[in-house]
């Protein structure tokens, strides 16, 4: 309940068909979703569908990824002009599996979320453990570190266009969630720590939960008071779970 902020990840799944249809849903329910605001992150190549079908819609176009550079020669790469020109808003930064399978280190994420903010589009930066450090007892000292690199370059004024994104690797796919409990003390040394660093607008900086964020434990984790909101994967990729979601952020 309350939570101001919800973010379907689709990763690299979805169609022309599914953007259109999900679309359609959360356009139906958008109206009765009250201050939540919905983002929904597809792959490149169905941003400018989705756009076509939420434009002014209350629906916000994220994207899963970016490259820092301006233009030029960087194959297979998207600018942030080129998202620009597609109404994108929210761009995902640092998501774990592109930290573990695509070389995107500390100093890669600090690149783009300057970029991202620079260009006054919303960076959502993501963090969190694995199962080892988890294991270990060094879930803050691992988030920390991440917070650290990430936003060593950032101006207050950039920060104002930050999200930040727990999401502990162990719970991303698995079905294990963090008990609100263990989310919510996550969270809150997060907002500890953006206070610190930002000061007042640390506090207005929205804290999302990921990982494995279903319809029947959405309510449950929104209800934690430094729990902002959901950064949703599978879930997000089916129409009925991701309005239920949505709903359950009110
Ligand atoms: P799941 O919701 O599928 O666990 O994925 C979470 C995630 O990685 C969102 O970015």
């Amino acid at each position: 309940a309350n939570a101001s902020l919800v973010i379907g990840n689709w990763k690299m799944n979805g169609s022309q068909a599914l953007t259109r249809s999900m679309a359609d849903a959360l356009r139906a329910a958008v109206p009765s979703c009250g201050d939540t605001k919905v983002v929904v992150c597809p792959p490149y190549t169905l941003l400018a569908e989705l756009t076509r079908h939420c434009y002014y819609d209350g629906i916000a176009v994220g994207a899963q990824n970016v490259n820092a550079n301006e233009n030029g020669a960087h194959t297979g790469e998207v600018s942030l002009t080129m998202l620009k020109e597609l109404a994108v808003e929210y761009v995902i930064v640092g998501h774990s599996e592109r930290r573990a399978m695509y070389g995107d280190d500390n100093s890669a994420v600090a690149a783009k979320v300057t970029a991202v903010t620079q260009a006054k589009l919303n960076a959502v930066l993501c963090v969190g453990e694995d199962k080892q450090q988890y294991d270990a007892g060094n879930t803050w000292q691992v988030v920390e570190q991440q917070l650290q690199a990430a936003c060593a370059e950032l101006t207050p004024e950039q920060a104002a266009k930050l999200v930040v994104a727990y999401e502990p690797i162990w719970a991303i796919g698995t079905g294990e969630t963090a008990t609100p409990a263990q989310a919510e003390e996550v969270h809150a040394n997060i907002r500890q720590w953006l206070v610190k660093r930002f000061a007042a607008i640390g506090e207005k900086i929205e804290i999302l939960y990921g990982g494995s964020v279903k319809a029947d434990n959405a309510a449950e984790l929104f209800a934690q008071q430094h729990i902002d909101g959901g950064l949703i994967g599978g879930a997000s990729l089916k129409e009925d779970q991701f309005v239920a979601i949505v709903q359950a952020a009110q």
